[in-house]
């Protein structure tokens, strides 16, 4: 039978649970566990398909589809799992599916209630997440002391019930703040939170403290002494460099041994020595040939909204032995600001998104790139503004467009398939996995050397069929080909050293140790330098 581990948050939100718990996975996986890990998402949208990316950051997409919270990709990314819609679970898909049942008939006779209903709908999904695996790690979304998360902070104390003491393990990551006016890190917060899980019935087993300077011996002891845990149970994660360092910060302080000793669990192997060789390359990263990569997005002024692409830059870097710079474009800015921009850099990316706004600056910035040579890599609607740019400024298709931005235009290169259309929004789009076959002899079939890959999707719009032999005929070619659904995935102009776009977002397969080939190959030609220069 698995063991849990539940890790929930105090004082104030976005403390970094989510890179603590992936963290803390990567440690127990390094030692020989098969772990799980499920974030719980106290919000009541059923997934993260709708929320904007301005407020929660990017939107996640598994494997088999599902739009998901960022910290999944910290979990893939740390653990290296696959995770799947399982791995979420929301406030609103337990309502709806305990209503669901309610309207079936499956409680007949009972009042539906928070407790036991809802709170048995989530432990059912704990247990499910168990079968197979040594270990689940559970976050909880949230704060301690907020109302939504109640249900899910109930749940994870039953989970305890009708177990041995040594099947649960909970750990309360919170932060304890710095008062520059007296010079001072205050524990009053963490104590009050402290109180707050016990009196939902948890008592901690660790606590995780996050500040922005190391604690005393003193202060550990004193948190340790309200808390009723051993001071060696408090782990201090003060901010590092990369969150890629937090695993060997965590397992410095025996974080690792702890949480063995509680689930008495023993292990006599413990392997991070490539993980540690991947730190050791990014905090010297400085000393790397730098290379600027622009992002011309929608959504830069969120860090977190282009996360998994962030990251897959990084770790091609890493891989690389470069040193990442990238710079942020607007493309709402004039075109002399945009062009000066891109010839100064030494590759362009154009993220996915969607919705108008600064899509004519992209097709500009495509054309500047596509002119002169600098490495392009366009990922989703990039590689669809890029089809646009081509067929207006090379095939000289007035007008061409997407329907996303133009539903009249009378060259739609980018445009809605059949039996896409008419559906309601959140409902229509190509999600998940799908198969992608690889032209021989292409840049593509360089860069995967396989013949069939798969990607992961999430897009409404699809490059139009009809105009593919004119692409191709000067110069553009589908490289990349779905041919059960007849569906473009790459393309790729033969005329430049490396442009290349693509329907899919392949920033969700990219991990620290294996690095996507994709943006692997996209650094190596942009450290190539401007090819104009040369
Ligand atoms: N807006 C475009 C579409 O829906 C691209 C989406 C994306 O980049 N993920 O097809």
């Amino acid at each position: 039978m698995a063991k849990y581990i539940f890790i929930t948050g105090g004082v104030v939100s976005s403390l970094g649970k989510g890179i603590t718990s992936a963290s803390i996975g990567r440690l127990l996986k390094s030692h020989g566990f098969k772990i799980n890990m499920i974030k719980c998402d106290p919000y009541l949208n059923v997934d993260a398909g709708t929320m904007s990316p301005f407020q929660h950051g990017e939107v996640f997409v598994t494997q088999d589809g599902a739009e998901t919270d960022l910290d999944l990709g910290h979990y893939e990314r740390f653990v290296e799992i696959n995770t799947t819609d399982d791995n979420n679970i929301t406030a609103g898909k337990i309502y709806s599916s305990v209503i669901e049942k309610e309207r079936k008939g499956l409680y007949l006779g009972q009042t539906v209630q928070v407790i036991p209903h809802l709170t048995d709908e989530i432990k059912n999904r704990f247990v499910k997440a168990g079968e197979g695996y040594d270990i689940v790690l559970i976050e909880i979304g949230g704060t301690v002391g907020d109302i939504e998360s109640l249900p899910f902070l109930e749940a994870a104390r039953q989970m305890k019930n009708n177990r041995n003491s040594s099947d649960t393990v909970y750990i309360h990551v919170t932060l304890v703040p710095y008062l520059s006016s007296s010079d001072e890190l205050k524990t009053k917060p963490t104590q009050h939170s402290v109180t707050k899980l016990r009196e939902i019935g948890i008592d901690p087993d660790i606590i995780v403290t996050r500040s922005e300077k190391p604690l005393t011996p003193d202060l550990k002891k004193k948190i340790a002494l309200f808390s009723s845990v051993p001071p060696e149970a408090i782990i201090e994660a003060h901010n590092v460099s990369s969150i890629y360092e937090v695993p060997e910060l965590l397992k410095k302080q025996g974080m690792d041994e702890q949480i063995m000793m509680l689930l008495r669990l023993r292990s006599n192997q413990y392997d991070m020595k490539e993980w540690e060789r991947f730190v050791t390359k990014i905090k010297e990263a400085y000393k790397y040939r730098q290379v600027k990569i622009v992002m011309a997005g929608k959504y830069t002024k969120l860090k977190d909204s282009y996360k998994s692409l962030n990251e897959a830059l990084l770790h091609a870097c890493i891989s690389n032995s470069a040193n990442l710079h990238i710079e942020y474009l607007d493309t709402e800015e004039k075109k002399e600001t945009i062009e000066e921009t891109i010839k100064n850099s030494d590759g362009l990316i154009i993220p996915g998104g969607f919705g108008e706004r600064g899509i004519e600056g992209k097709i500009f910035a495509i054309k500047t790139a596509r002119e002169n040579n600098i490495p392009f890599l366009g990922i989703c609607l990039g590689m669809q503004c890029a089809a646009i740019e081509f067929a207006r400024n090379v095939l000289k298709l007035k007008n061409a467009n997407s329907l996303e931005f133009d539903p009249k235009t009378q060259n739609p290169v980018i445009t809605i398939i059949e039996n896409q259309k008419n559906a309601d929004k959140g409902g229509t789009m190509r999600l998940g996995n799908y198969p992608c076959s690889i032209k021989k002899k292409s840049l593509a079939f360089n860069i995967y050397n396989k013949p069939v890959v798969t990607e992961r999707h999430r897009h409404r719009f699809e490059f139009n069929n009809s105009y593919m032999d004119k692409f191709e005929k000067n110069g553009m070619i589908i490289s990349g080909f779905n041919s059960k659904d007849k569906l473009v995935e790459i393309i790729e102009y033969s005329k430049h050293p490396f442009f290349i776009g693509v329907q899919f977002h392949p920033e969700f397969n990219s991990r620290p140790l294996f690095p996507h080939p994709l943006f692997v190959n996209f650094i190596k030609a942009s450290m190539r330098g401007n090819q104009n220069e040369i």
